[in-house]
C-alpha cells in the first residue's frame, strides 16, 4: 500500500498510491496526533511525501515563519508516523534552495549542511533541512533506511500559478498569459540573469517510480539534468509558447535572490544511467497549454 502526501499539488499529482492525502482538508499534517492515527489505521508500506507549504521568492520572504513551523510540523509528523506504523520506504521531496548560499559549486548531495542557506529561503530551507537530520537520525536509532530527494526548480501543470506567491516559471506563464489579453509589456522580476536548473514534474514522478524499485541505499539523492538556464530565456520561452509578441520588460526593484545553484547529477546517473529527461521546450509548452485549458479552475 502506497501513500502520497500532497497528492494534489505539482509534483503529488504525477504520483500514483493507494491512499492519497491530496490537501489540507483531507488531513491536517501539522496535526501530530491525527496524523498519527491516520497512518496507524491506513497502515501503509511505502510513503511518498510531497507535502509541504510551498512558495516562490516573494511568499518565502511574505511568510518566512508560517513557512518554518508549517513545514517543521509536517516533515517530523510524516516520518514518525511513518515510523511509528512501520513503513519500510519513505521518499522526501526536498529543494536545492536547502542548499547553503555560501558554498563551492556545483552542490552535491554532500553540501547540504556545509553552511546557512540564502537569506530568502532561511525558514523553509531549515525547516526542510529537518528531513535529512531526522533520516539520518531514524537510520541511527532504528535501522530504518528512509530517502529524501532533492529535485531542482520543478514546473508543470497542477502549480501554484500566483502573480506575487508562486514560483518563477508559473508566476511568468501566468503575467505572459495576461500580458498578451491586455496588450501590456511582460514584466519579469530582477535583471533575468540569475541562472536555474528546471525538471519536469513528470520527470519528478518517474524518477520517484524508479527509486522505489531500485535497490539503492542513498539517503539523499540530487534530481537534475544539471542544464543550467537564465531566466531571461525562461521569459522569452514562455513567450514564444503563448505566442505573446510584445515587449519583456526587466522589473529592477523586484530582487534577483540567488544567482545560481547549478547541481551535480553524477550520483543520480550512476544509479538510473538510462534516464530520458523531457527537453525545457517540451514540458514548458505542456504547461502553458496546460495553464491556457485551466485557466478558471488552476490555483492562482
Ligand atoms: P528560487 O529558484 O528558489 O530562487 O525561486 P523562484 O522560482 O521564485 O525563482 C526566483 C528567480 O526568478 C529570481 O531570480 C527572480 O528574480 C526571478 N523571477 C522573475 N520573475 C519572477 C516572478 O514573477 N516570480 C518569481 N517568483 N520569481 C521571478
Amino acid at each position: 500500500m502506497k501513500l502520497i502526501t500532497g497528492a494534489g499539488g505539482l509534483i503529488g499529482s504525477t504520483l500514483k498510491g493507494d491512499i492519497i492525502i491530496n490537501g489540507r482538508s483531507d488531513l491536517d499534517l501539522r496535526n501530530t496526533e491525527e496524523t498519527f492515527k491516520f497512518f496507524k489505521e491506513k497502515s501503509p508500506d511505502t510513503v511518498i511525501h510531497t507535502a509541504a507549504k510551498v512558495g516562490g521568492l516573494g511568499a518565502n520572504m511574505a511568510y518566512m515563519s508560517d513557512f518554518y513551523i508549517d513545514n517543521v510540523l509536517i516533515n517530523s509528523n510524516v516520518l514518525e508516523a511513518s515510523r511509528r506504523s512501520g513503513v519500510k520506504k519513505l521518499i522526501s521531496l526536498l529543494s536545492t534552495c536547502i542548499f547553503p548560499d555560501n558554498v563551492e559549486y556545483p552542490l552535491t548531495e554532500f553540501k547540504v549542511q556545509e553552511g546557512e542557506p540564502h537569506d530568502s529561503y532561511l525558514d523553509y530551507a531549515y525547516a526542510k533541512r529537518v528531513l535529512v537530520v531526522r533520516c539520518r537520525a531514524i537510520f541511527n536509532q532504528h535501522g530504518l533506511r528512509y530517502q529524501c530527494v532533492i529535485p531542482t526548480n520543478v514546473y508543470g501543470p497542477n502549480d501554484n500559478f500566483s502573480l506575487t506567491d508562486g514560483h518563477v516559471l508559473p508566476s511568468l506563464i501566468h503575467k505572459c498569459y495576461l500580458a498578451k489579453r491586455s496588450n501590456k509589456d511582460f514584466v519579469v522580476w530582477g535583471t533575468g540573469k540569475p541562472l536555474r536548473e528546471f525538471i519536469y514534474s513528470k520527470d519528478v514522478g518517474r524518477l520517484v517510480d524508479s527509486l522505489l524499485l531500485c535497490e539503492h541505499s542513498f539517503d539523499s539523492l540530487i534530481l537534475s539534468n544539471s542544464v543550467e538556464m537564465p531566466i531571461s530565456h525562461v521569459a522569452e520561452e514562455i513567450s514564444r509558447c503563448m505566442g505573446f509578441k510584445g515587449s519583456i520588460v526587466y522589473d529592477k526593484s523586484k530582487p534577483d535572490g540567488q544567482h545560481r545553484k547549478p547541481t551535480s547529477n553524477a550520483r543520480l546517473k550512476k544509479i538510473l544511467p538510462n534516464f530520458d529527461f523531457t527537453p525545457f521546450e517540451e514540458g514548458l509548452s505542456e504547461t502553458v497549454d496546460w495553464f491556457i485549458r485551466n485557466y478558471e479552475s488552476c490555483r492562482k
